[in-house]
């Protein structure tokens, strides 16, 4: 069964493949391996206010366009010394419109750290939180939840993952995320867990 990944994200791309790798007979495509081009629209279907909104926004979005089943999810950063920010503004935090892929997540991280500069240790809790939708037709949506409890470091640590996984310790690793081998990050993540309570209705789909 082919199933598109609504993201032009290679890193994304990567682990969601990696989490849902077990299930047979599931072929997935990115946006750009389907061969969609980016229309003027695309840009402005993640501005709702909750991850749930712009997940399911996204997913039917690319259902309607590609007329295939799809998987989308969205994800970001809650800190709470932040009062729950950039949540899903964590890719626009820096306010550099002008960057991509790893200069924007460096913009990202530092602003992170400036504000929370004062910040002491104990006060440094966050989670990462990810909401994948399975759309197979406009009024059959699944959505599943997953979020993963860690800590905001004072510098980055490591260099794997991606966005703001050198910052993000995970306490029952000892690791920051951008420390864990990318199999261990996909056991523990935001995202595995959202992608993997999704999984029953895969299996469903694929029997
Ligand atoms: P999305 O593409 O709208 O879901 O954007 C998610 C943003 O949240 C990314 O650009 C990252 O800044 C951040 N983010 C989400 N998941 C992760 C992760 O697993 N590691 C690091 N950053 C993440």
């Amino acid at each position: 069964m082919r199933l598109v990944l609504a993201t032009r994200s290679p890193d994304k791309a990567r682990e969601i493949r990696e989490i849902l790798g077990g299930i047979a007979r599931l072929e997935l495509l990115t946006l750009d391996e389907f061969g969609l081009a980016r229309d003027p629209e695309e840009a402005g279907v993640e501005r709702g206010q909750s991850f749930l909104d712009n997940a399911t926004a996204k997913a039917l979005h690319f259902l309607r366009r590609t007329r295939s089943p799809v998987l989308a999810d969205d994800s970001g950063l809650e800190v709470a010394a932040l009062a729950g920010a950039p949540g899903v503004y964590s890719k626009r935090f820096s306010g550099r419109d002008d960057l991509d892929g790893q200069e924007l997540d460096q913009a990202n991280n530092r602003i992170l750290l400036e504000r929370l500069h004062d910040v002491p240790t104990a006060q440094r809790g966050a989670h990462y939180v990810c909401v994948a939708v399975l759309a197979l037709a406009e009024d059959r949506c699944f959505a599943a939840l997953g979020t993963c409890a860690g800590q905001i470091l004072r510098r980055p640590r490591g260099t794997g993952g991606f966005g703001y996984d050198p910052l993000f310790f995970l306490p029952e690793a000892g690791r920051s995320f951008a420390e864990l081998a990318p199999e261990e990050k996909n056991r523990r993540s935001h995202r595995a867990r959202a992608f993997r309570a999704l999984a029953p209705h895969l299996h469903h789909l694929l029997a």
